[in-house]
């Protein structure tokens, strides 16, 4: 229940190297034990005190407990595509349940995270979205879901043989830029060498947003260098109002404006997201309006056809459609992709995380699929067809 909330249990991942050495010492050991503990987890991939023959026998157990607690479980897991898209749901250790994604391609294995439980930012096309916010992630829990599946692909468990996990994309429950210093912290992790880190590189890091743009200017001043997406879904302000809810608060222009600022800081093209969702937002006139804004601009677009959640009566829009409006940006030399999204058989397509839990749990769960969260019965828009 929100608001009777308390911390996730400190992890080592929630600390920088010189917080590990003071953590390991106030446990009574010496500070070099936190860095041990570090590899550890960080290079081997393993948590299990029996694993960690280089520490003394007699501390072993309690370091790990103190510093390198549960903090996900495991509840279920679903894999399709040959077994390349993996979906794993965790239990938090306060209940609350998020969804990560292992997405394997040639040559690159892409982690699709959660960074909060549910999601507070109300857009009606989403199915986290639909249920609302239950908690911020900590940056251990979210580093926690790549280190899951990095474990996986080490000891071959995924199809393709041992891997390592080469690209982790913000894009699974919540909105990270609404919870930014868990996010940076966890950004650190991934990206900050092994073993203090995972050691992934910062371009292959996305951090998607609605469009926070205090939050984009924030992360433009710290410069991370990981890329930026911004979820877009339209040109025009009238129909992102609906879309995105938090566009009332920041329109479009401001937006952009800000995500242009990111990419003349770090030289990183921005990727603007845009779901096809038929009648709504997939019209010619509203290409040419994408174009315009986009043109000349150091951006990528991805086109995703729409995944329908049942919370919200619209449709993907069809093929030729989404070629047309892809022909269209094309036509301004506007950079774009249409995107196969992996994983709609198990509920692990854009938007679509947590659903199967929810169904599977009858009368127990949130409010989700289908029915509103009844804070805000009645007040998700219905698709609008202009
Ligand atoms: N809150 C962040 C990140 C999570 S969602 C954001 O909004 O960017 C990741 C992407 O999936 C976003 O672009 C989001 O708009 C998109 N998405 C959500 N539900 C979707 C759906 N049903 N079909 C297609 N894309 C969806």
């Amino acid at each position: 229940m929100p608001g009777t909330r308390t911390r996730p249990p400190r992890h080592l991942a929630d600390l920088d190297p010189p917080a590990r050495r003071v953590a390991a010492a106030e446990l009574g050991g010496e500070p070099f034990r936190g860095d041990q503990l570090a590899r550890h987890y960080f290079a081997r991939l393993t948590d299990d005190p029996d694993e960690m023959t280089d520490l003394p026998a007699a501390s072993r157990a309690g370091l790990a407990a103190a510093l390198l607690p549960r903090l996900l479980t495991a509840e279920r897991e679903q894999s399709c595509d040959r077994g390349m898209t993996r979906k794993t749901l965790w239990r938090t250790f306060d209940g609350a349940y998020v969804e990560s994604v292992l997405m394997r391609y040639p040559g690159r294995v892409t982690m699709c995270v959660s960074s909060q439980a549910g999601c507070g930012m109300a857009c009606p096309f989403c199915a986290t979205g639909q249920a609302g916010l239950t908690r911020n992630l900590s940056a251990a829990e979210i580093v926690a879901q790549v280190v899951a599946g990095a474990r996986a692909l080490a000891r071959g468990e995924v199809p393709g043989g041992p891997g390592r996990v080469s690209n982790v994309v913000f894009m699974g429950m919540g909105e990270p830029l609404a919870n930014y210093p868990q996010v940076m912290t966890a950004l650190r992790r991934l990206t900050d060498p092994v073993p203090d880190g995972l050691g992934i590189s910062q371009r292959s890091v996305t951090v998607s947003t609605v469009g926070l743009v205090p939050a984009i200017r924030r992360l433009t001043a710290q410069r991370p260098g990981v890329t930026l997406a911004v979820s877009l879904h339209a040109p025009d302000d009238g129909l992102r109002d609906e879309l995105v809810p938090v566009n009332k608060r920041w329109k479009v222009a401001e937006v952009l404006g800000a995500a242009w600022d990111y990419a003349a800081a770090t030289g990183r093209r921005v990727s603007v997201e845009y779901a096809m969702i038929a009648g709504v937002n997939d019209q010619p006139w509203r290409a040419e309006a994408l174009a315009s804004l986009l043109a000349g601009r150091l951006a990528h677009v991805n086109l995703i056809p729409l995944n329908p959640t049942p919370g919200w009566p619209a449709r993907p829009s069809p093929r030729r459609r989404i070629e047309a409006f892809a022909s269209v940006l094309r036509d301004s030399n506007v950079n774009v992709t249409i995107r196969d999204t992996r994983g709609r058989t198990i509920d692990a397509a854009c938007g679509q995380l947590r659903l199967e839990h929810d169904r599977a749990n009858g009368a127990k769960r949130m409010p989700q699929d289908g029915e509103r969260n009844p804070l805000r019965a009645g007040q998700a828009p219905a698709p609008t067809v202009r």
